[in-house]
């Protein structure tokens, strides 16, 4: 283990359903076991803690107390807001409590997921909670947002280890997200391009231009609206992402995803 002293961090979960967590669980460059254990020191995390009621709580305030400035605040999920924002609370306070609380005494923020970083799929229209990202809510410190409906873990990870080895955040775009994961669009690097340059689109799911691996734009794919290196690093090594497999892009990278890529499927 490195000698130097690991940032402490606390990772925040709202309204979500822990796809992130579970995609960075099967990362590997570095694996979540030298992350957590080497790199940074995961001091509260709701789903790898092996603390549990009172004792959890006192841990994330003790952090927050012994850390002000100095810890990443980590959040996964939305924040409703409406109605006082009643619907998500944890150990009897709401996320938005939550957030107010521990947000504005972090060094910074990582949103991870289109959860936090853009409200998630629960503020689709008519977002009856209310759901909104971290920095709809947070202004006094910055934050990174790592969107996707899971992010590809790598789009995290250079993150936090960009911030490990600079002390800084990133370059990111006007969306907040790190340039190095998100500043190219999906179809200037996908595989099928070729074909779409030359019109050899699919037109039904399970046809023979499907089978032969032409371009899916004509099925629904949102790769000409979405910024993702997704065709570049794939996903957790073994090679495959949406696409590759036959499945158009959703573009889950996108503010509004949600609302503004649907429908998914057009044939
Ligand atoms: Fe789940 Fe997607 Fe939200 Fe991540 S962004 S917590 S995968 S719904
Ligand atoms: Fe572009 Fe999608 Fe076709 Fe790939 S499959 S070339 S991303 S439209």
């Amino acid at each position: 283990a490195s000698k130097k002293k690991r940032p402490p961090t606390v990772w925040l979960h709202f309204q979500e359903c822990t796809g992130c967590t579970e995609s960075l669980l099967r990362a590997s460059h570095p694996d979540v076991a030298r992350l957590i254990l080497d790199l940074i020191s995961v001091d509260y995390h709701e789903t790898l803690l092996a603390a549990a009621g009172t004792q959890a709580e006192e841990l994330l305030t003790s952090t927050i107390e012994e850390n002000k400035g100095k810890f990443i605040c980590i959040v996964e999920g939305g924040i409703p807001t409406k109605d006082g924002g009643i619907y998500c609370k944890i150990g009897g306070k709401t996320a938005l409590e939550i957030i107010n609380e521990v947000a504005p005494k972090s060094a910074a923020v990582i949103a991870i997921g289109s959860c936090a970083a853009f409200g998630g799929i629960q503020a689709a229209n008519p977002n009856p909670t209310g759901a909104k990202g971290v920095s709809d809510i947070i202004n006094s410190v910055p934050i990174i947002n790592c969107p996707g409906c899971p992010p590809n873990p790598i789009a995290f990870l250079g993150t936090v280890l960009h911030y490990l080895t600079f002390g800084r955040l990133p370059a990111t775009d006007k969306l907040g997200r790190p340039l190095f994961a998100y500043g190219r669009r999906i179809h200037d690097h996908c595989e099928r391009r070729p074909h779409f340059d030359d019109g050899r689109f699919v037109e039904e799911f399970g046809d023979c231009a499907h089978k032969n691996g032409y371009c899916l734009y004509k099925v629904g794919c949102k790769g000409p609206e979405t910024f993702s290196h997704c065709p570049s690093v794939r996903f957790n090594d073994v090679g495959v992402w949406p696409v590759s497999v036959g499945h158009g892009c959703v573009g889950c990278t996108e503010p509004n995803f949600w609302d503004t890529m649907t429908p998914f499927y057009e044939r």
